[in-house]
């Protein structure tokens, strides 16, 4: 089996809720996101998705998605998508970084493997465990009150872990916690992602300040030993997600013990073969995990759901729904949410057909 052909469609997801905001005024209005058909010589066509959470929250930005892949789209034509570990050899080699590039291909060459296995990725992720995986909310950042009024409405879908968007001034962060965990009920778990908006005396004031609430404290300050100095004076289970984007970094932390739970994605670890291999490793060393993306519809949030389902469910700290908070379908067969959770589909590959009408004309085309 051979790539004939690699293209490309843009789309822009908005959102139900207008606004999605985080730390340091930092927000979204319309997603901007590509989707990624790899195309073989059989006739199978594998889908992807990579969509950044706008151009600065990661080094990714959603027009270098496109740039990237007309760079490395070329070097791919002709190769074997079924092999993956030599298809991620031959992208590293032939562009350097950019792991988000090189996220969308990946995932559609796992879709091209489960379509010619007849098999759903997450059983060539590993297998499937249990019915379904549960879900995190993220809640956008607003004042205290407001924050805290949105839990009954998502514990009404469902939802039993928040994710609050902190990471602006601390004394008002300190309101946000106290106010939602004002709203937890027992089996709620609550997150505090800083999204590195802390820098390190501000994120030790606000561990402190919160040391009586059942809380998780993720990436409060921007650097890894920030992050790590802050962590050895907080007594809150600790996430770490900005900062581990690879597996020194993650192997690195693992040594420092900077961490109970890290948050990996797949475009910022390279794609699913990549995010595998760190997957395994946090189940071999015992680390839970947030698996997601930075953002997307329906065709990461399948791409997501493949990965959560296959992750033995002790160490699968919680995942994300993003297609339920964006307004445009982009695919039919993308998980749904039924009661706070989620199940990867039971069809071959990803099990998303994509919808032609909503993606439109292809923007790059590889051939
Ligand atoms: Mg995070």
């Amino acid at each position: 089996m051979k790539i004939d052909r690699i293209f490309a469609h843009r789309v822009e997801l908005p959102l139900h809720e207008t606004t999605y905001k985080w730390s340091g005024g930092k927000s979204v209005t319309v997603f901007d996101s590509t989707i990624v058909g790899v195309e073989t010589d059989t006739g199978l066509v594998g889908y992807g998705e990579v969509c950044p959470l706008g151009p600065f929250y990661l080094p990714a930005y959603a027009d270098g998605v496109r740039a990237g892949l007309r760079e490395l789209g070329p070097h791919l034509l002709g190769k074997d998508p079924r092999e993956l570990t030599k298809m991620n050899y031959l992208m590293d080699a032939a562009l350097k970084g950019h792991p988000y590039v090189k996220s969308g291909i990946d995932i559609a060459c796992w879709d091209i493997l489960g379509q010619f296995a007849q098999m759903p990725v997450c059983e060539l992720l590993g297998g499937r465990y249990g019915a379904d995986v549960h879900l995190y909310r993220a809640i956008s950042q607003e004042t205290p009150e407001l924050m805290a009024a949105k839990v009954a409405g998502y514990r009404a879908e469902g939802y039993r872990r928040f994710q609050l968007k902190v990471g602006g001034d601390p004394d008002v962060d300190i309101a946000r916690i106290r106010a939602v965990s004002a709203k937890l009920q027992p089996g709620d778990r609550l997150v505090a992602d800083a999204n590195t908006g802390w820098i390190q005396h501000e994120a030790v004031r606000v561990a402190r300040a919160v040391q009586d609430i059942d809380v998780y404290i993720e990436q409060p300050c921007l650097t890894y030993e920030e992050c790590l100095a802050v962590r050895r004076q907080c007594p809150h289970p600790f996430v770490l997600d900005e900062n581990i984007d690879d597996l020194g970094i993650l192997l690195r932390a693992r040594a420092d013990l900077a961490m109970d739970v890290v948050n990996l994605k797949i475009s910022k670890l390279g794609g699913l073969t990549k995010i595998r291999q760190a997957r395994d490793l946090c189940v071999s060393m015992g680390i839970g995990m947030t698996l997601e993306d930075s953002w997307g519809g329906d065709i990461a949030t399948a791409a997501i759901a493949h990965l959560a389902h296959s992750t033995p469910t002790p160490f699968l700290f919680s995942t994300t729904d993003f297609n339920s908070y964006v307004t445009v379908s982009t695919a039919e067969g993308a998980p749904q949410r039924v009661n706070g959770r989620m199940a990867a589909s039971t069809a071959p590959g990803l099990g998303i057909r994509p919808r032609p009408e909503v993606l439109g004309p292809r923007v790059l085309e590889i051939a």
